[in-house]
């Protein structure tokens, strides 16, 4: 993505992965062929592989430089974790670290660290490695998690083998080492830019609002994982906690947000992430900026 400009604020991607992920089928449990055939044509210029139908997932930060703070939003996958469930994610090394080095910042130039919600592709680079122990990777920032969502997973792990991992070597480290705050799920980072619920994919998710000179931009973590799930909001993925309100928060903020020029930018949109929601008869569709 080209760096994205709100007022004096700039907006950059910090990519760690990315590609064909999988068919509708295997995200979208309640997907029909009709829905993908109707929407291929636009998919297949942007979003979905031709050849497998695959859909195209991206694995990203965004990088926040106002006047005042850098913002870090959401931390991938992260190096070096042990994740035996997930092949693919298993004691990995990633572009990640190249790529924030490359924006032009160091771990230590960020202030904030900010998780959308905790799930273990957006906490990894929470913390690293360093003899043997987990440590934030941060070391002057402050971390920031609604407390709805840490409660919701430290009571969670115990039931969920799956989690247990990313929970106890992202997300702990960082509260026993004195570096997170868990705040409110409204909470101001600084003057204009602040969280708002957005319940269902996980019961704190939030998003991150953003605004300056008069325009505003919206991080929406996982709200949704594809551009399809715009004109089809009914369709909440196999990783959504509560299908039923995540498909709701998703189809309120669409209709809030179509039309407005508000610069929307998901966790997972692929090649240029960010873009604006516009309506097209009775639905909406993504348009991806490619300023
Ligand atoms: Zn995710």
């Amino acid at each position: 993505m080209k760096t994205k400009t709100i007022g004096d604020v700039t907006i950059d991607t910090i990519w760690e992965s990315g590609g064909p992920y999988q068919v509708p089928e295997n995200v979208y449990p309640d997907v029909t062929p009709e829905i993908v055939e109707r929407h291929r044509p636009w998919m297949i210029e942007s979003c979905m592989e031709e050849a497998t139908g695959f859909l195209i997932f991206a694995f990203q930060s965004y990088l926040i430089r106002t006047p005042r703070h850098t913002i870090l939003v959401d931390c991938c996958v992260g190096e070096d974790k042990e994740r035996p469930h997930r092949p693919n994610w298993h004691q990995k090394k990633w572009p990640w670290m190249a790529n924030l080095l490359a924006a032009g910042i160091t771990p230590e130039d960020i202030d904030f660290v900010m998780c959308t919600h905790l799930h273990v592709d957006h906490v990894g680079w929470n913390t690293q490695l360093k003899d043997g122990r987990w440590v934030p990777t941060f070391p002057n920032a402050r971390y920031i998690f609604a407390a709805s969502e840490y409660e919701y997973w430290k009571g969670a792990i115990a039931e969920q083998d799956w989690i247990r991992d990313a929970f106890n070597d992202s997300v702990l480290p960082v509260v026993e080492a004195g570096r997170a705050d868990l705040v409110a799920s409204d909470h101001e980072i600084e003057t204009g830019l602040w969280l708002e619920p957005a319940p269902g994919h996980t019961p704190g998710a939030v998003v991150l609002n953003l605004e300056a000179g008069g325009d505003k931009a919206i991080f929406t973590g996982d709200m949704m994982h594809h551009a399809l799930q715009v004109p089809e909001p009914q369709l909440s993925t196999i990783f959504c906690s509560d299908p039923v309100q995540s498909a709701k928060t998703r189809t309120e903020f669409l209709q809030k947000n179509a039309d407005t020029g508000n610069l929307i930018l998901p966790a997972h949109f692929p090649g240029e992430s960010a873009g604006r929601i516009v309506s097209r008869g009775d639905c909406c569709m993504f348009e991806f900026d490619k300023s």
